[in-house]
């Protein structure tokens, strides 16, 4: 079997076009457009990368940009009296913290302090708990996107067996948690899981959010199962090379033999995340305004 490609970019652009369109007609209502305000503590590259692409992508959706960039020494409470400002300002409709934070800043404190209704990165525990009994909240930007792609592929997921690998808060737990609610049967791995390979083999659905490359080998695969790779991985740079090739959590090539579809890294999850942020910005620019969401818009 050759399994079909899950081609997250293109859905990722047509959710994003959509996103505009709606963002457009949120602006003509509204009076004001949806607004993202972004905040970056620090010179670490990768972030400087993901802020600056979301800053444009935000653009590009009709939507306004605000960008905070603070020094890696900036203090606590200097960063805490940002998020309470941008807390109180109409024109922002979601506040994201950009993560990894600088040594001596706490993650959590900051991400508590982010009003609920402006998490639109969905960590603030409000919006874990919201996603756990099931009241509408803010679900975090990349297992959103990974559950969009599977319900596209496979429509009803009830009675399906799914494997989630990784337990992380921001990936792992919501994502078992997504699927849970959409009546398939969870089973979630990690690092003390017994006989990973078995348990994957049971699995209709996987979805690896390890950060091992190629960890989950082609023998572990149902026939026609659907795999969701979460994992981005840079390998050491081959001879002669600059930089390494980015893998995924799932070895792609030896999988695509027994699988019915997978995402491809890169191109599968990754660009979900941006267009599930910019999604869940206007959602929250319409809930602030109390304005009804067009129905089936997003
Ligand atoms: P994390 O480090 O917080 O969590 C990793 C999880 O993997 C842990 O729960 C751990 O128990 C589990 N694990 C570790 N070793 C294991 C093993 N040998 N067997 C089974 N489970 C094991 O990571 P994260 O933030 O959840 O991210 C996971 C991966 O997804 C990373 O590669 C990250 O770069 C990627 N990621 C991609 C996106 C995106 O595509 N936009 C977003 C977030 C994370």
């Amino acid at each position: 079997m050759t399994a079909q490609i899950i081609d997250g970019k293109a859905f990722a652009e047509r959710l994003r076009d959509k996103v505009g369109t709606v963002a457009a007609d949120f602006a003509k209502r509204a009076g004001r457009k949806a607004g993202l305000a972004v905040v970056l503590v620090g010179a670490d590259a990768a972030s400087e990368v993901y802020v600056r692409s979301k800053g444009r992508a935000t653009l590009v959706a009709n939507m306004a940009s605000f960008e905070h960039r603070l020094p890696a020494d900036t203090a606590q409470g200097d960063l805490l009296a940002l998020v309470e400002r941008l807390n109180a300002d109409p024109a922002v409709d979601g506040i994201l913290v950009q993560l990894p934070l600088p040594q001596g800043l706490d993650e959590q404190t900051i991400i508590s302090a982010i009003s609920p209704d402006k998490d639109v990165d969905g960590f603030h525990v409000t919006n874990a708990g919201r996603l756990a009994v099931g009241q509408e909240g803010f679900v975090p930007c990349t297992p959103l996107g990974c559950m969009m792609l599977l319900t596209d592929r496979l429509g009803d997921l009830s009675s399906l067996n799914a494997v989630v690998i990784g337990r992380s808060n921001i990936v792992g737990k919501p994502m078992a948690q997504l699927l849970l609610d959409a009546n398939a049967t969870v089973t979630i791995a990690h690092s003390r899981t017994k006989d990973l390979a078995d348990v994957v083999r049971r699995a209709d659905i996987v979805v690896a959010a390890v950060g091992r490359p190629e960890m989950v080998r082609g023998d572990w695969i149902k026939p026609g199962a659907t795999i969701i790779d979460v994992g981005i991985n840079r390998l050491p740079p081959e001879e002669g090379a600059e930089k390494g090739r980015l893998v995924g959590d799932v070895a792609f090539t030896e999988a695509s033999e027994h699988a019915g579809a997978i995402t491809p890294v890169p191109g599968g999850v990754g660009p979900m995340t941006i267009a599930v942020l910019l999604r869940n910005t206007l959602v929250a620019a319409y809930r602030n305004e109390g304005i009804a969401l067009p129905d089936g818009a997003l």
